[in-house]
């Protein structure tokens, strides 16, 4: 035998440093019945017609799709009064986050985000090779200041979700218009619009002028959230035209089956089924934080399809123990200690049913049915 130690395949440095994402639970055992607030799904479902579409597209399985995604762009230009060659395509938006660390980022290079926010930006820039840096947030909210004041010559990315996850906090655009500003001309800010067709308040814009008009501005959207279908994995993105070329040369020649594009260009034109998802949350986002804040608990203004709910940190009424309960009765939350909220559970804005059974629940913990 020999003596020598056996070789094997070694991952670029950094990579084993990387911590999984680890998703939101999606079952409670023993449970016939439970309700879903953990991944901030909507309880309406895809549209139909997306649903149809679909099933259409099964019948031609053999067929590689269309690299380019010309129906689904198209679908996105005309929906949004946009040029389709400024839109990409991806594998759900994470793909595209991911992308675009990978075209700008590399060793030695520095990208930015918020302290609470979405993990997938942190995995992004550290799986290109560059160091992250997490930038304090006020109130639960982008700090522009802060950003600004993050930024060194070795900065190539920030990333600012708007609506942020787990927050549900927003900047304005007059907000996220000063960050612009305040950038250097090489520094590509990527808007996370996940949640954007949920929000309503008048200061809020997704930043289609800014994608539109900037050399250094990405906008990053998603059908997972409010059109339903996060199981596709479908999203897309608008920018300036250099940008989306250096990302159609490194992303993969078919990254989105034909269905999912069939699927998305189907619930773009259901305009009636975003609508009604939207109007359902607008109704009961309101009961949601009014039904926790009247528990006694402080929850965080959300203007997203879900609420950050803040725990005492005392025995007995603690948000890991919370959760437990909850699971216990077929509720599933989302622990959000990854984002740095050990004292909190972000709740996804479910059905009707579920967000009684939630309150329910919860009004159970805090009273301390459990004890
Ligand atoms: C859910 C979510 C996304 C969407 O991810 P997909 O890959 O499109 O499913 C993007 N950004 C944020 C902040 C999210 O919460």
């Amino acid at each position: 035998m020999s003596a020598s130690p056996r070789l094997r395949p070694v991952p670029r440095p950094g990579v084993l440093a990387i911590d999984l994402y680890v998703p939101g639970k999606s079952g409670a055992p023993g449970h016939a019945k439970i309700h879903k607030l953990s991944s901030n799904e909507t309880p309406l479902g895809p549209s139909p017609a997306a649903v149809a579409a679909m099933q259409a597209a099964t019948a031609k399985l053999e067929v590689y799709p269309d690299g380019t995604s010309a129906l689904l762009r198209n679908a996105i230009a005309a929906r949004h009064d946009i040029d389709a060659s400024r839109v990409v395509c991806g594998a759900g938006s994470d793909e595209l986050l991911s992308l675009l660390a990978y075209a700008y980022v590399g060793p030695g290079d520095e990208g930015v985000f918020c302290e609470h926010g979405f993990l997938v930006y942190r995995i992004a820039i550290l799986a290109a090779g560059g160091t992250a840096v997490v930038v304090p947030e006020r109130d639960l909210t982008a700090d522009v200041d802060a950003i600004l004041a993050a930024v060194t010559p070795r900065t190539k990315i920030v990333y600012v979700a708007n609506p942020n996850n787990p927050t549900g906090t927003y900047l304005p655009l007059a907000e996220v218009r000063r960050l612009h500003a305040g950038l250097p001309g090489d520094v590509l800010l990527v808007l996370d619009g996940a949640y954007a067709e949920y929000v309503q308040a008048d200061d809020y814009s997704a930043g289609f002028e800014l994608a539109r008009d900037a050399d250094n501005v990405v906008m990053t959207r998603t059908f997972s959230k409010i059109h339903g279908l996060a199981a596709l994995r479908i999203g897309w993105m608008v920018g300036p035209a250099h940008v989306m070329e250096a990302v159609n040369r490194i992303r993969g020649p078919f990254n989105l089956s034909t269905a999912g594009m069939a699927a998305g260009a189907a619930a773009l034109a259901d305009e009636a089924h975003a609508a009604a998802a939207a109007a359902h949350n607008a109704e009961w986002l309101p009961r949601m934080v009014e039904g926790a804040r009247a528990l006694g608990l402080t929850v965080t203004p959300s203007v997203a399809n879900f609420m950050l709910v803040h725990f005492p940190d005392a025995p007995g009424r603690s948000a890991a123990e919370a959760d437990a309960f909850l699971t216990a009765h077929g509720v599933i939350v989302r622990r959000v200690t990854a984002y740095g909220l050990p004292n909190a559970l972000r709740v996804t804005i479910g059905g009707a049913e579920s967000n009684e059974a939630f309150l329910a629940a919860l009004g159970a913990f805090m009273r301390g049915d459990h004890a």
